[in-house]
Formats: structure tokens, C-alpha cells, sequence
């Protein structure tokens, strides 16, 4: 028998828990449900769930300290990050909070669950696999496909496994245009909406930062206007 993949629902409205709890299980999750973030972080090192949905708002901390405490704590499950409001998009998904995806509420539980299976397929499937025993190298870049290490002029940068992605998918297809939507597609695996075309934008900008030598006159990540992205190989 296949083993049940386990999610923990962080949320203290029970309204909104038991929903996504009853829709999770119609899909043979197995589910858990914190109402606090100490809840969240307690269960998480007992039960070692393998996908973690993170409400924004909770009562006694808010989702980014869960999430950056179960960071700190290695615990490294996918946590898909749920807001209400947008304009905390790039907090969201900033660099040192570890978290992998977000939704806006209300979202559709259709969609919710597909961003689920998609974190899922990411993380433990094979998106997850080094795609080959090699070193892509690039003036002052170095992509080390096998080690996931970049640099450039020769210094570390840490990158996130979802900038990783991001780039490797771009610096396999040097100087070829690929739009928005396609690497929402290949880099996160679901089709793309709006709110995901936004996750490349914010992605690709903190991409820059660490890989560009002038993150505001890029040479490398270069835009295609009204298009998407390409690597300048
Ligand atoms: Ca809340």
C-alpha cells in the first residue's frame, strides 16, 4: 500500500481548518491541525508531517516566526504560506524565511490542493534529483548543477532551492526567450495564474540581487518584455 502523505493545517479558524482538513482527506492526506504557532512546532517534531500549510495570522505568533523557527530548527518540510492580502507577497517569499509557495485567501480548494501535490512532487519526487554531473560555467558565473553551489568571481552565493530551480532552468537554455507561465510550469510544476506570474517577478528580482554584479542593470537575467525572462549565456 502506498504510504499516505501527511499534512499539518496551521490555522486557528476552525471554520477554514476543518474545510481544508475535510477536502485533504477526500484526497487521502493524512491531516493534523495546529490552531497556535507552538502548536504548529510541537507537532511538527512529533509528527513529522511532509507538507506544512502556514496561515499568516495566528494567535499567538505569526506564520513567518513558525515558519523561520522551524527552519531554525531543521525541520525543511514545504510550507506553503496562506495571506490575506498580497502586498505581503514579497515578505512571503523572502530570502532567509524558507517558505516554498503562497496563496492569497481566499483561494479555491481545487487549486489549493494542486499547489499541494505540486510542493509535494517538488520536494520528494523527481524535480527533486540533481539533473546531471556537471558544471555550467559562464563569464564570472559558475552554476555546479551536482552540488547546487553557484558563484560569481569566484564567492559562494546562497541561493534558495526554488532560485536554484529558477536558474538552472534558465542557464540550460542560454539566450532562449521562456515565458512567465512556462517556468511557472517547469520551475514550480502547476499551470500559472496571476498570482504565480508574480512569484517569478519577485523570484527572478532576488535572483538578480545575488547573481547579478548591478542588480538594477541586469546582463544576465534579462527581461522579454511582455514576455517572461531569458539567460544571456
Ligand atoms: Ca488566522
Amino acid at each position: 500500500m502506498m504510504k499516505r502523505e501527511r499534512v499539518l493545517i496551521v490555522e486557528d479558524e476552525p471554520a477554514v481548518a476543518r474545510g481544508l482538513e475535510y477536502a485533504l482527506k477526500e484526497e487521502g492526506f493524512e491531516v493534523f491541525w495546529a490552531r497556535t504557532g507552538a502548536q504548529a512546532i510541537e507537532i511538527t517534531g512529533r509528527q513529522q508531517p511532509d507538507l506544512i500549510t502556514l496561515d499568516l495570522r495566528l494567535p499567538d505568533m505569526s506564520g513567518y516566526d513558525v515558519c523561520r523557527a522551524l527552519r531554525t530548527q531543521n525541520h525543511r518540510q514545504p510550507v506553503l504560506m496562506l495571506t490575506a492580502r498580497d502586498e505581503e507577497l514579497d515578505k512571503v517569499l523572502g530570502l532567509e524565511l524558507g517558505a516554498d509557495d503562497y496563496m492569497v485567501k481566499p483561494y479555491g480548494l481545487r487549486e489549493l490542493i494542486s499547489r499541494i501535490r505540486a510542493l509535494l512532487r517538488r520536494a520528494y519526487g523527481d524535480l527533486a534529483a540533481p539533473s546531471a554531473d556537471q558544471v555550467q560555467r559562464f563569464e564570472g558565473l559558475e552554476i555546479d548543477l551536482t552540488r547546487l553551489e553557484v558563484r560569481l568571481d569566484g564567492n559562494a552565493v546562497e541561493l534558495t532551492p526554488t532560485e536554484f530551480r529558477l536558474l538552472r532552468y534558465l542557464s540550460a537554455r542560454p539566450n532562449v526567450p521562456v515565458s512567465r507561465s512556462g517556468l511557472v510550469e517547469a520551475v514550480w510544476g502547476y499551470e500559472s495564474d496571476v498570482n504565480s506570474d508574480r512569484t517569478v517577478d519577485v523570484h527572478i528580482r532576488h535572483l538578480r540581487q545575488k547573481i547579478e554584479r548591478d542588480a538594477a542593470n541586469p546582463t544576465r537575467l534579462v527581461t522579454v518584455r511582455g514576455f517572461g525572462y531569458k539567460f544571456q549565456g
